[in-house]
């Protein structure tokens, strides 16, 4: 192979050890770029590779009933080397994969270091060159450099530093006798867009108990200098609620320019909204909403809002600290950054979110770089697999102006034929939804072996 078949992967992280895995052995050289331990991340501890920066669970391991416990089998049966190292530094948690942070993270940089087709090298990347085969797997935590060449590529509008996530509701799961559909004053040319949102009515009682149950919940504290940059765009509910108990029906929850068809007669007092969040219409936002209350406490409040009381969640919300890109307008269905296709994308800097989502597309950044310069074909990754599904979502499937970073779920997921929709069928639908993905997976891994 020519030295300029190298595979440059930038980044140590979850994404970016596991693309280098991957490509590695399907025979190809590759440098792991690490800029740590010399230039550090606040959450970074350590110089290893697969470090854990925060909780040591990679979730539901349940391969069933559960997508990430899907995802994990999927990237088990691809032998990723992030899965596999967590299984063998598993710690006790019930149905939960939870890791022994050190020895993991130790594990993996051994297993890279050792590996023949893989040189590391600790240095920071600033720049998107334009020739070569790159990964960025840079994360949440991209250096300042680095981020700064990002925008200069892509437009300062493309890149975000932070996530504001509003929660995410199954649509399945909204009470319709309660909410219905419409766009405020009708507004759009189709049918669709007239009812292009799902409202929820309050009356002023609803309305007063809800503030109070805003302003009474547990909330996350910021870090110091996290709230500068995106407070005026975007402010927690509960700040708003806190700057006066009548700020949100004259913000995210006014009533005005929607008629409840269920009570013509009665004025809302205040409209919670949601909007579509994918193209499926599976998913739907609350609009307005991020938030830093407690997950706990996201839950109980949110499921007062009429219409929402048997509620199931996608994700919650949160603002975090958060590189990512706009990924819908800037990559194209093989992760490649269409203005620099020499350039790929993986991990949490793409708009998937969690060590797991972030692992699992660098498990498919590294075999399509690997199969790019190994000149063969990789065939397109099938959309009713876990890993299908977030690979659509980000560069194609997900609303690119309301785009935040997402959760593996199986909102995600194209609907079975012939299964019940609703709480009652759910069991039996998420059954049929991991045994499509994994007859899916493996036919599409078969396809990639070498013949004997
Ligand atoms: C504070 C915090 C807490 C989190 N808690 C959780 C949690 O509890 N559970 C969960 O599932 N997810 C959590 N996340 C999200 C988590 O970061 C990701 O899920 C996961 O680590 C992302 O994997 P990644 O490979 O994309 O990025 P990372 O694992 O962060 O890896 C990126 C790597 O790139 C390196 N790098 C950055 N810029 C450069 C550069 N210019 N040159 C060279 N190297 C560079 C970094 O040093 C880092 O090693 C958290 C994120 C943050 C910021």
């Amino acid at each position: 192979m020519a030295k300029t078949d190298t595979l440059h992967i930038v980044g140590g992280g979850m994404a970016g050890s596991e693309a280098a895995w991957q490509a590695a052995n399907m025979g190809v050289s590759v440098v792991l770029h690490e800029m740590r331990p010399q230039v550090k991340t606040f959450a970074h501890r350590t110089g290893n590779m697969g470090e854990m920066v925060c909780s040591n669970s990679f979730r539901s391991d349940d391969d069933e009933q559960n997508a990430v416990g899907l995802l994990h089998w999927e990237m088990r049966t691809a032998e990723g080397l992030i899965i596999s190292t967590a299984h063998r530094h598993r710690l006790p948690a019930g149905g939960a994969l939870a890791v022994d942070r050190d020895p993991f993270s130790e594990a993996v940089t051994k297993a890279l270091t050792d590996h023949p087709n893989i040189a590391i090298s600790h240095e920071e990347v600033s720049e998107l060159p334009s020739e070569g085969h790159w990964i960025f797997a840079t994360g949440p935590l991209t250096s300042e450099k680095l981020g700064a060449a990002i925008q200069t590529e892509t437009g300062a509008d493309r890149l975000a530093f932070f996530d504001a996530i509003a929660p995410i509701v199954y649509a399945e799961s909204i009470d319709m006798d309660v909410a219905w559909r419409q766009s405020r004053y009708d507004k759009g040319e189709t049918e669709e867009e007239q009812k292009a949102y799902i409202n929820c009515p309050m009356t002023k009682p609803q309305y007063e108990a809800f503030i109070d149950a805003l302003l009474a919940a547990d909330k996350t504290e910021f870090h110091e200098g996290e709230t500068a940059t995106y407070f005026d765009g975007c402010l927690p509910i509960e700040v708003m609620a806190e700057r006066g108990r009548e700020t949100l029906r004259h913000g995210p929850m006014k009533p005005v320019g929607l008629t409840n068809p269920h009570k013509p007669e009665e004025k809302a007092y205040a409209v919670v909204q949601l909007r579509r969040d994918n193209a499926l219409g599976t998913l739907y936002n609350i609009v307005g909403f991020q938030t830093k209350m407690k997950y706990g406490a996201q839950a109980s409040v949110f499921k007062m809002i009429p219409g929402l009381e048997e509620a199931s969640f996608a994700r919650l919300g949160g603002i975090h600290r958060n590189t990512f890109l706009n990924s819908p307008t800037l990559l194209d269905a093989q992760m490649r950054l269409r203005s620099k296709p020499n350039i790929r994308f993986a991990g949490q800097v793409t708009g998937v979110e969690g060590y797991v989502e972030s692992a699992a597309m660098g498990l498919l950044a590294g075999r399509m770089a690997a199969a790019e310069i190994l000149g063969r074909s990789l065939p397109v990754v099938p959309q009713d697999t876990a890993h299908g599904a977030l690979v659509h979502h980000i560069t194609g499937g997900a609303e690119a102006k309301t785009f935040q970073p997402m959760n593996v779920n199986f909102g995600l997921f194209r609907p079975l034929d012939g299964l019940r929709g609703g709480r009652k069928g759910r069991r039996e639908r998420y059954k049929g939804y991991t045994d499509r993905a994994k007859d899916e997976w493996s036919r599409w891994l078969a396809t990639q072996k070498e013949p004997a």
